[in-house]
């Protein structure tokens, strides 16, 4: 009930007016969020990279309905690019596709992907097609095919989803295809008709996904996004039975969230890419965060009573 209430507030503009002016919010969201310069972030992403760990950053927004603010986006992501390339920061990148302009047309939307894709092919950085609400999920695999099979860019991935009935069969479909796949369990508030209601469903379903895809043959390669600690051992569990399998895939956990275990996959000799978000939009991104762990907003509620 409190992740439904949490998820309906996350795209609701009044709670965003009133959410970003608490000082509490904001110093809560920088836990989960790098920070809100290019400058910022990698800093932080070479602190997580002199850990060990591999980054994606993602510039924070989605949901944009103005065509001139999507040219400032692939401004961004330009600048990341190139920034990530100087540095020498080892980190790919991440975007939504409601931040290139889904909302206003697919065709800006793709003419700003491939914007992106071109500048990060040309420095060799892969781009992950983060994946929003099922009202996209379609659209955001078939733009998805268009970059990799008609344009050709081979540094694209996509993003699976464990609480949607139709991601079984679209992950052996793309596993098939030997794509670049992150499967993460969803979170979005979705109904009952597209997604399992039910949190041990979607477990069950991103184990048997995993232990699918992991199995196909060919190049296929799956980022496992989750920090479950089921989940994690049955993966390592996986990997330890075929260590040609390591090669294939990566762990993958968020900025702030399970940083130990983050180390620890690393330090056993698993790759681990951390999820890092930078920017000023980090409204709705921090309430989907809140939505996962109730016990992150009753620590928030608790300091806004005592200031
Ligand atoms: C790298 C990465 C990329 C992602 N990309 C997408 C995407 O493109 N589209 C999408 O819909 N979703 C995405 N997600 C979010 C994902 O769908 C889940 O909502 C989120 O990861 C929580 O699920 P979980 O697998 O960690 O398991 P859960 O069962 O939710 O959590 C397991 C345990 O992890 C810890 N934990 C989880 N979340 C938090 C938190 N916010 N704060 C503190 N502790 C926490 C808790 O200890 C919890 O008990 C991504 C997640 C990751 C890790």
């Amino acid at each position: 009930m409190l992740r439904r209430i949490l998820l309906y507030l996350s795209s609701a503009i009044w709670a965003r007016r009133i959410v970003t002016h608490w000082g509490v919010a904001r110093r809560m969201a920088r836990r989960f969020v790098a920070g809100e310069t290019l400058a910022e972030a990698i800093a932080a992403a070479q602190t997580l990279n002199n850990r060990g760990l591999l980054v994606s950053l993602d510039y924070l927004g989605e949901s944009v309905k103005n065509a001139q603010d999507t040219a400032d986006v692939v401004a961004m992501y330009g600048r990341l690019l190139a920034r990530i390339k100087a540095t020498e920061t080892q980190a790919s990148v991440s975007l939504k596709l409601t931040h290139l302009g889904l909302d206003i047309s697919e065709e800006l939307c793709v003419t700003n992907l491939r914007r992106i894709l071109t500048d990060a092919q040309a420095r060799n950085i892969l781009v992950t097609i983060d994946m929003e609400s099922s009202a996209y999920t379609e659209r955001t695999l078939r733009i998805y095919r268009t970059m990799h099979d008609e344009y050709d860019f081979k540094n694209v991935g996509t993003v699976l989803q464990a609480y949607l009935y139709r991601t079984a069969e679209d992950a052996r479909t793309l596993a098939t295809e030997g794509a670049h796949v992150r499967l993460c369990k969803g979170a979005y508030l979705e109904p009952p008709a597209v997604a399992f209601p039910q949190k041990a469903d979607v477990d069950r379903n991103f184990v048997t996904i995993m232990t699918e895809f992991l199995h196909t043959p060919g190049t296929a390669y799956l980022c496992i996004a989750s920090h479950d600690e089921g989940i994690i051992q049955q993966a390592e569990a996986l990997l330890a039975q075929d260590s040609s399998l390591t090669s294939r895939s990566e762990f993958q956990m968020l900025y702030g969230v399970r940083s130990a275990r983050q180390d620890t996959l690393a330090k056993a000799g698993y790759p681990v890419r951390v999820y890092m978000p930078f920017g000023e939009a980090w409204y709705p991104y921090f309430m989907r965060r809140l939505a996962e762990r109730p016990a992150n907003l009753w620590f928030m509620v608790k300091n806004l009573l005592r200031n």
